[in-house]
């Protein structure tokens, strides 16, 4: 028997939904569309940050490059930086391509300025590379941890 709401079938016993019936098929079709709307967004944490979706302080941003706080720091000050443009997306140092080779560089240029524009003279720049590496965000960023405080 149909369990649709307007659907009176019994055509199809041993199935919820009879798509002979165009109130089940209605049904059946928006199901099939949510899932695969929700199998199409790929898209790391880190992506929805940089999109603005998922809220983050944000400490420094440029065309290229974004900059913010890592939420759980491991030092007074810990940045996670990441490069902004879709061409330049990798998820990790271990998928680098000659196209994308000019990544970290990227990442540690904008540190390195970064710091110097704070008046922070000591820091660690570290790559998480692969599960067995920690890393848990697959779209490839560099920890920035100091124990000096930025102005930001
Ligand atoms: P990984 O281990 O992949 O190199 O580093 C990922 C980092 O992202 C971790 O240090 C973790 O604390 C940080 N992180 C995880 N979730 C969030 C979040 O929702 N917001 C921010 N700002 N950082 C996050």
């Amino acid at each position: 028997m149909c369990t649709s709401l307007y659907c009176k079938s019994d055509a199809l016993p041993d199935v919820p939904y009879d798509l002979s019936c165009s109130a089940c098929a209605r049904v059946v079709w928006y199901t099939a569309g949510l899932f695969h709307f929700l199998a199409m967004d790929d898209r790391t944490l880190f992506h929805k940050i940089r999109d603005h979706e998922i809220p983050a302080t944000i400490v420094f941003e440029d065309d290229e490059v974004m900059a913010f706080k890592d939420i759980h720091p491991k030092a007074t000050t810990h940045l996670l930086f990441i490069a902004k443009k879709d061409q330049d997306f990798v998820p990790s140092i271990a998928d680098l391509t000659e196209a994308t080779a000019h990544v970290p560089l990227l990442l540690i240029r904008k540190a390195q300025r970064f710091a110097k524009e704070q008046g922070i003279d000591g820091y660690k720049l570290t790559f998480h590379v692969g599960k067995g590496g920690g890393q848990e965000v697959f779209y490839l960023h560099l920890h920035f941890l100091s124990e000096q405080k930025t102005g930001v």
